[in-house]
């Protein structure tokens, strides 16, 4: 039996262990029993020195470092990562869960990326060390958890109610009978074998729950409550003083964040984040720039400028990378945001006819809220997530809603949203700038 910290590292006994081993004072000293058991790890990549967490504190960055690259490298390679799955590392590996935790905690604040990354890690951790298992021993290991996770042995939805609302889990996973989640075979065989036609009913509760919708809300209720201890260091960090390890480990997991997000917001050839070139605008941008009158105003301030300058200064290749990214993921302190971006959109409202927030000033907080942090005036790092960052509208759409704004010239017929026009109109602009230049040259070289 795998033991239950090396899932759920907030269970007693993971909880235990940290009291019992979890000093911080040798975070960065070698660890030669550490190193040992990574390298006989079954299938461990040794083949280069950088592969072998040396110390807990590289242990802990690993962890995160091992998500992005699943995520967004593309050279991603399991092998050098295979000692996350090793039961036998579980006491170092519950132990650098804590660091992580308090760490980011005490740096970040909950709605943070270096937050939902290292949440989003522990999710897919627990999803791939059960895998390892065999058939009986996921299900006796899920019980058990589940068991740990639920006190009651009949589970009301509402009991839920935290991962619903955080959409960790739609209710549409679930099969509900009078408020009542049902997971167990005989209830569910209680409840609605006499109700089941030409269905055989035992076949009928392993499509709609089995192990599946157990092992979901089991990893769900981890993640959870991975957010709400973030949530409690980051809370009572302003009443104690938080041990300099963590501060340093924090830094360092920012670093490896920023690092390693590049595989995924830096590729994309010639559709890298820059700074504004205003002339690649679209034509329906540029007449948004120019100014729209009442009737087209709010929507083509709101809805198409915000999303449209937001993606394309910070994240142009989105529809390419199709990574799920926030604002603050690509602009930390949110400096582009306020000194870049929000100034042209709202240049754009003042051009409005009548200029959009004299007469409708809740409009900021709408274009606030577009931009992912809830409907407050500015955006500030610890509303993000409120909302959502919407992606830019689609010509097809701009043609539906704001029919007076689409213009389009010859490069419209080759794209199939403005953002995607910036991108190439960008490319023929920095083409014809090359193109220019070597004739410049040869003509220098002829005189
Ligand atoms: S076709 Fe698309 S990009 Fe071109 S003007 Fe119309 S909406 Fe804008």
């Amino acid at each position: 039996m795998v033991s239950s910290y090396f899932l759920y590292p907030l269970s007693d006994e993971g909880e235990q262990i940290v009291r019992q081993q979890g000093s911080l004072e040798n975070l960065f000293l070698e660890d030669k029993d550490l190193m040992d058991l990574v390298i006989h790890t079954k299938s461990q990549n040794i083949s280069n020195d950088s592969y072998i967490p040396k110390s807990l504190a590289e242990y802990t960055l690993k962890r995160v470092e091992w998500y992005v690259r699943k995520k967004y490298d593309k050279e991603y390679e399991h092998n050098d990562y295979a000692f996350l799955l090793n039961p036998e590392l579980e006491i170092y590996d519950v132990i650098s869960f804590y660091i992580a935790a308090q760490s980011i905690g005490i740096n970040f604040n909950p709605n943070s990326r270096e937050s939902r990354v290292f949440i989003e890690s522990q999710g897919q951790l627990i999803q791939e060390r059960l895998e390892t298992l065999s058939k009986t021993l996921r299900e006796e290991t899920i019980a058990k958890l589940l068991n740990q996770l639920i006190a009651a042995d009949n589970l009301h939805w509402t009991s839920l109610a935290e991962l619903l609302g955080s959409k960790k889990i739609n209710l549409s996973h679930l099969i509900i009978d009078k408020g009542q989640i049902i997971l167990d075979k005989k209830d569910f065989l209680d409840r609605f074998e006499h109700k089941i036609e030409d269905r055989i009913p035992e076949k009928m509760y392993d499509i709609l729950i089995g192990d599946k919708i157990k092992e979901l809300i089991v990893n769900r209720m981890i993640m959870q409550n991975t957010e709400n201890y973030i949530s409690k260091v980051h809370e009572m960090v302003s009443n104690v003083e938080a041990h300099p390890s963590l501060i340093q480990i924090g830094a360092k997991i920012s670093k490896t964040l920023t690092e390693n997000y590049s595989y995924s917001s830096n590729q994309g050839g010639d559709i890298k984040a820059s700074k504004f070139q205003v002339e690649a605008f679209p034509p329906c941008i540029q007449n948004t720039m120019d100014g729209v009158s009442a009737g087209n105003r709010n929507d083509a301030i709101v809805l198409l400028m915000t999303s449209f300058l937001s993606y394309a200064r910070l994240y142009p290749s989105v529809f390419k990378n199709k990574a799920d990214l926030k604002i603050s993921d690509l602009d930390k302190g949110l400096k582009i945001t306020t000194t870049e971006i929000l100034p042209l959109i709202y240049e754009a409202a003042q051009n409005c006819n009548p200029p959009l927030f004299e007469d409708d000033p809740q409009e900021k907080l709408n274009i606030t809220a577009k931009l992912g942090f809830g409907v407050h005036e500015t955006p500030e790092l610890d509303k993000e997530g409120e909302s959502k960052w919407y992606t830019p509208m689609s010509c097809e759409k701009i043609k539906i809603h704001l029919p007076v704004l689409c213009q389009p010239d010859e490069n419209c017929k080759k794209i199939g949203n403005p953002l995607s026009y910036y991108n190439l109109k960008k490319w023929l602009m920095k083409q014809s700038m090359t193109n220019q230049q070597t004739e410049n040259t040869k003509k220098s070289e002829g005189n």
